[in-house]
């Protein structure tokens, strides 16, 4: 799903996306001339390497979030605003950008977990 910063609103619009990494579900709307705020819900089941044993396990996300995209460079002082090029709004790249960061943090399984809780 892609739309046109011009295109978008300060009104909220309700989206809903779905695929087989994740789906979504949230709203979006325009907060000043270059800004865009995302709000929604993550729901994705995610195949990780367990970072002390090797193990493969399944983590499954469940998470409210909240993005702001900026047409261009962003000059403030919010760090979380993801900056984008060409007058668009990729609502699929976007959530894949947070899911490939949630992703490369570290993640222990289920056992190794238990191990260093003790
Ligand atoms: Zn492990």
């Amino acid at each position: 799903m892609k739309i046109e910063f011009r295109k978008i609103s300060a009104h909220k619009s309700p989206f809903e996306l779905e695929n087989d990494l994740f789906s979504s579900k949230g709203s979006f709307r325009k907060l000043s001339a270059d800004l865009v705020e995302i709000d929604f819900a993550l729901n994705a089941q995610l195949l990780l390497v367990c970072d002390r044993c090797g193990q493969e396990h399944v983590l499954a996300i469940d998470e409210k979030m909240n993005l702001k995209v900026s047409d261009g460079s962003f000059e403030g002082e919010d760090l979380d605003v993801i900056e984008n090029y060409d007058h668009i709004v990729d609502f699929d790249s976007i959530i894949s950008g947070e899911i490939e960061a949630i992703k490369s943090d570290y993640h222990y399984c289920e056992k190794c977990n238990k191990i260093s809780g003790e």
